[in-house]
């Protein structure tokens, strides 16, 4: 039996960490200090450093945890990731735990961004998506196109519907506020974002989330959607084409307040 912890740091992120009770890794450790916390509590060796991007929040914490643990450390190829790393791209594959993590490529926040998917941790499909997708939202496009980060979405839209999904960031119920104004007669929706503020209201994560539970509620995976569609219009005429509605849904969220 393995467990996910997600430990918070900075103002809103989750360092996710994977263990079984002996060896643990550690997804996107922007800080070292807290996951050197929650490894000395459990009394967990660090054997793996995931990370999926280059910013600071994502691997502030990478070389000293290296050095402090031995960990190896698996990331995108093309960044610029704090080395000695294993540089990995689309169809590659990160061992850690028993487990196999496939490496998705998924440039859209960043050029060269990377997801890690394995196919059964305690009978489910786990993703770790890092800024790529947020539960009711997606990452802003730093790096990437509009067209490039459709088509990251798309590559996640497909994962089995029971997929656990590890997000990076608490950005939740800012994320839903937005959707509830673009896609306005969802109800799934509607009860999502009361269910997430009942979360946060006791402090608790409103992640992970899942593929299914996405599907439902996130405008970013729902641009195809009549509904959405329309809003795009309405916010922007010339969005004709499912690039120019991604593109002006992803533009208005910038702008939301
Ligand atoms: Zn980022
Ligand atoms: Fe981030």
């Amino acid at each position: 039996m393995l467990k996910i912890i997600p430990i918070p740091a900075f103002d809103d992120n989750y360092l996710w960490l994977l263990h079984n009770g002996q060896r643990a890794l550690v997804v996107d450790p922007g800080d070292a200090a807290p996951v050197q916390r929650v490894l000395s509590e459990l009394n967990l060796q660090l054997d793996t450093i995931l990370v999926t991007h280059h910013h600071k929040d994502h691997i502030g914490g990478v070389d000293e945890l290296r050095s402090t643990t031995d960990a190896k450390v698996y990331g995108p190829a093309t960044e610029k990731i704090p080395k000695p790393y294993a540089a990995l791209r689309q169809g590659d594959a990160a061992q850690a735990l028993g487990l196999t993590f496939q490496v998705i490529d998924v440039p859209g926040h960043t050029a060269g961004h990377i997801a890690f998917y394995t196919p059964d941790v305690n009978g489910k499909p786990l993703l770790f998506c890092g800024d790529t997708l947020f539960s009711g939202g997606c990452g802003r496009l730093f790096e990437g196109t509009p067209a490039q980060m459709l088509a990251s979405l798309d590559k996640l839209a497909v994962l089995p519907g029971n997929t656990v999904v590890c997000c990076t960031h608490e950005y939740t119920l800012s994320n839903l506020r937005f959707a509830m104004a673009v896609d306005t007669n969802n109800k799934d929706l509607a009860d999502y974002q009361a269910q997430c503020m009942a979360l946060r209201a006791q402090n608790k994560p409103t992640l992970p989330t899942s593929i299914a539970q996405e599907l439902l509620i996130n405008p970013f995976l729902r641009t195809r959607q009549d509904a959405l569609m329309a809003s795009a219009r309405h916010f922007d005429a010339a969005a004709q084409d499912e690039i120019s509605v991604f593109a002006a849904i992803r533009h208005w969220k910038n702008q939301f307040k």
